[in-house]
């Protein structure tokens, strides 16, 4: 009798501890849901400016157009072509002019080549030599790197946390064009790269859909002129698209900026 009612009892206390148990994984799940459809880590959606190369038509056709609008971009920068003073690139103070407006100055590796097919030797040198030659030139502290071509993998990204760097921005991956949402790993989001073959209104859409779906949308423009490249951006389509992000009341962010709030909200659903 006592083995039968001591049984009841264990049975009774395991539904209860079940029942409770239960109780705060729905209670937890719900509140997750909730404070994810209520605070999402881009509220009313978020745009990034960037530049990719350092092409001195950057400098020239974007920059006004960027101080007239008062937005922040991200200019990132192939080294270089910028140490050597090549023709058609930005040289050293122009881009420590861009610093000192404020804008954030990310790596794009020393010499463009895929960093999915180097040898351990030259990926870390791609790296790390581009980052200590920045931060020396503009006395800031670097973080953000573009892959050449968009292209990674986990063995450039391991390289890429070793060197010191916090993230890496990718290419488009269809059919997301670009947008991250939240809890996007910040080694492996997208871009999108606006070329000739894109209307302006497609792009103009993206802006109302980052803002709508509460996405983030990066834009990589390359040459803003017409040079025949497939990536060129005519400077009046840039200072246009601009005009419309400027207007829209999204809010335009930098890249360091974006992924703060990446990781921020990454860590809120631990
Ligand atoms: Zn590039």
């Amino acid at each position: 009798m006592v083995r039968v009612r001591l049984t009841m009892r264990d049975m009774f206390l395991f539904t209860l501890v079940t029942t409770v148990g239960l109780l705060a994984a729905f209670f937890y799940m719900y509140e997750s849901s909730f404070a994810a459809s209520v605070s999402p880590a881009f509220p009313g959606g978020a745009i990034t400016i960037s530049f990719d190369d350092a092409w001195d038509s950057q400098f020239e056709n974007a920059l006004p157009v960027l101080l007239e609008h008062n937005v922040p971009a991200t200019f990132y920068v192939m080294t270089n072509p910028v140490k050597n003073g090549d023709y058609g690139y930005m040289n050293e103070a122009q881009v420590v002019a861009l610093t000192r407006l404020g804008f954030e100055i990310g790596a794009h590796t020393k010499s463009h080549l895929d960093l999915t097919a180097l040898s351990d030797e030259m990926l870390v040198e791609e790296l790390v030599e581009s980052k200590e030659y920045l931060e020396a030139l503009t006395d800031r502290e670097m973080f953000s790197l573009a892959y050449p071509f968009g292209a990674t993998n986990q063995t450039v990204i391991d390289a890429l946390h070793t060197a010191g760097y916090t993230n890496g921005r990718s290419a488009a991956q269809a059919p997301r064009l670009g947008f991250s949402a939240e809890g996007q790993d910040v080694f492996t989001f997208g871009s999108f790269s606006p070329n000739t073959a894109v209307p302006l209104e497609r792009m103009k859409r993206a802006v109302d859909q980052a803002r709508e779906r509460n996405q983030w949308f990066i834009f990589s423009f390359h040459q803003v002129g017409q040079y025949g490249g497939e990536y060129d951006t005519p400077p009046e389509d840039f200072a246009e698209i601009i005009s419309y992000i400027s207007g829209s009341e999204v809010p335009v962010i930098s890249i360091a900026n974006g992924v703060e709030r990446l990781t921020a909200s990454v860590e809120f659903e631990d």
